[in-house]
């Protein structure tokens, strides 16, 4: 008997795995308390990844193929992942084991060693879900001291032939960011979101029963989710038909009243595998052909970019710098994380919004946690640990391959600057610039000192004073210390008192 693993985020239907039915194969499925309890995760992710999987393995099981699940409360369940496979293994007579390459530094070093412990032999397949290699990225920046992502996403744009005339972009042009920066007018209502409302208050009720610590709100009743891939396809065909022609021009737009605005939300789906990158690109770039009339080159490119460029270029970040990655601190940063990121309860409209949506969605979009939650745990110089931790266990998307590199890289410049350029920092002005956050905040955006100054505006400035060594000659960041050198001592060190009494108080902002 063979024995095959199938891990939660490796929900591909596509694989080459299940193209052929065989008796001697026998597969395994597993919900752990080893993958519930590694951090503290929301409610849907759990909710999620368990629903999503046993669907996946219905699906499999109508198919005639012999699949074993373990559900969470099962006697048998040891919650481990080797200790599990040790007694199936036995059980089950394998005499051989597999398993697809699992996209997490943790679970690849576990099954790695459990593999060298089995007297058995053994056996690991891709995953046939991503468009390069775990090595790709390293390979191409071969002897290169940076790893800039639009070289990355050119390469692949040639490699697939994606908005390409030849070896050249179909426009001429490569890259439409500038075009696609606008703020989500007063009067402008995005498309309703498309979501789903299956009952999965079965699971809720078990990972309430097992006392699994979560955060986030659900509504068990009506999850909203996609958990299969009929549904992950419609999704994405809503996202063609509703929000592509939308997509660039509000991509960093960000709204009191719309959560998801044009944003896809298909990260869950992609993640977990149930829809491949491939056919996700591909589906766009065909329906943006059929409607050149309605839908620009800027919106097509803009979103090809995050799938075929970002994402890729992320896990090939992840695969050249782990395991050293999740220990970088950059700017030493010690700060714990303030309580209102577990309750959105603060003053500060803005955080208040993104943390308050990330809790009941299990979602925020990426200029949410780039520019607000990541932004300001910058400025305030929080514990990159400890925004690790939020951040792989709020979000139903963040598995840690695509979570870290994107928190400590690309929002906390912890890696100092694998991942980016610079920090990305901002001030109330661009918060402002981009959403309806500000006009009804507590605190005063215009104001750096001062009762309701804007916390952003005095911390931005004490973030580039109190790293100036480390920032000061990075030609990507000339202009905010020339600003801070041109400014009367007077004004600079009250504006740092002002940050500095805000950091004392931080649980109060
Ligand atoms: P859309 O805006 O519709 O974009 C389409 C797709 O592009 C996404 O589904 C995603 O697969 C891909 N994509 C876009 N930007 C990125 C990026 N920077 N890196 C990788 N893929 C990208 N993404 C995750 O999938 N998991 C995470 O845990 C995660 N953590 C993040 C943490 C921080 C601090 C930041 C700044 C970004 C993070 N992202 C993460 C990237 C991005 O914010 C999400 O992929 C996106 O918000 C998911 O929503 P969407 O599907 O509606 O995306
Ligand atoms: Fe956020 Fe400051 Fe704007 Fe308030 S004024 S919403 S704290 S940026």
């Amino acid at each position: 008997m063979v024995l095959r693993l199938i891990l939660g985020d490796q929900l591909n239907h596509n694989h080459s795995w299940f193209q052929e039915k065989n008796d001697s194969n026998l597969y395994v499925m597993m919900e752990m308390r080893q993958e519930t309890d590694y951090v503290n995760h929301h409610i849907q992710k759990i909710l999620g990844f368990f629903s999503a999987m046993r669907l996946f393995s219905q699906n499999l099981n109508s198919q005639k193929h012999k699949i074993i699940y373990l559900r969470l409360d099962d006697a048998q369940n040891t919650q481990s992942l080797t200790k599990n496979l040790e007694w199936i293994i036995e059980e089950n007579k394998v005499t051989h084991f597999e398993y697809q390459l699992p996209d997490e530094y943790r679970l690849d070093e576990q099954l790695k060693a459990f593999s060298v412990s089995l007297k058995i032999s053994t056996k690991t397949y891709d995953t046939e879900h991503f468009l390069s290699s775990r090595t790709q990225l390293t390979d191409f920046f071969k002897g290169k001291k940076t790893f800039l992502m639009e070289s990355f996403y050119r390469m692949m744009r040639r490699k697939y032939g994606i908005l390409m005339d030849g070896n050249e972009p179909i426009t001429g042009q490569w890259n439409y960011d500038a075009d696609n920066r606008k703020k989500l007018p007063k009067t402008h209502r995005p498309v309703e979101p498309l979501v789903f409302n299956r009952d999965v208050s079965e699971i809720h009720k078990l990972v309430q029963k097992q006392e699994i610590k979560t955060i986030g709100n659900v509504n068990a009743k009506a999850f909203f989710w996609p958990l299969t891939r009929q549904e992950s396809l419609q999704l994405l065909d809503f996202f063609v038909k509703n929000c592509l022609p939308n997509f660039g021009t509000y991509e960093d737009a960000m709204s009191m009243q719309y959560w998801s605005i044009y944003h896809s939300r298909l990260s869950f789906s992609l993640n977990i595998k149930l829809l491949s990158p491939l056919e996700v690109v591909e589906r766009a770039v065909e329906h943006w052909e059929q409607n050149q009339d309605e839908i620009s080159i800027a919106q097509i490119e803009g979103f090809v970019r995050q799938i075929i460029g970002w994402r890729e270029y992320m896990r090939g970040i992840y695969w050249n710098q782990m395991p050293d990655f999740q220990r970088l601190n950059f700017f030493k940063h010690e700060l714990k994380l303030p309580d209102f990121f577990w309750t959105g309860k603060t003053k500060m409209n803005c955080l208040k919004h993104a943390i308050g949506q990330s809790l009941n969605f299990a979602y925020a979009h990426h200029i949410q946690r780039l520019m607000i939650i990541g932004n300001f745990c910058l400025l305030a110089g929080i514990n990159p640990d400890d925004i690790d931790e939020w951040y792989l266990g709020i979000y139903i998307d963040a598995i840690e391959w695509v979570e870290i590199t994107n928190t400590r890289g690309m929002s906390q410049y912890a890696d100092g600057g694998v991942v980016g350029s610079k920090p990305y920092v901002a001030s109330a002005n661009y918060i402002d610039k981009m959403s309806d956050y500000c006009s009804s905040c507590f605190y005063d955006k215009s104001k750096k000192t001062g009762q309701k100054a804007c916390p952003f505006n005095s911390l931005y400035w004490h973030f580039y004073d109190r790293h100036r060594a480390k920032l000061e000659r990075n030609p990507r960041i000339g202009m905010a210390y020339v600003t801070l050198n041109k400014m009367p001592v007077e004004q600079r060190n009250e504006i740092l008192k002002q940050a500095e009494f805000y950091l004392d108080k931080i649980e109060d902002l």
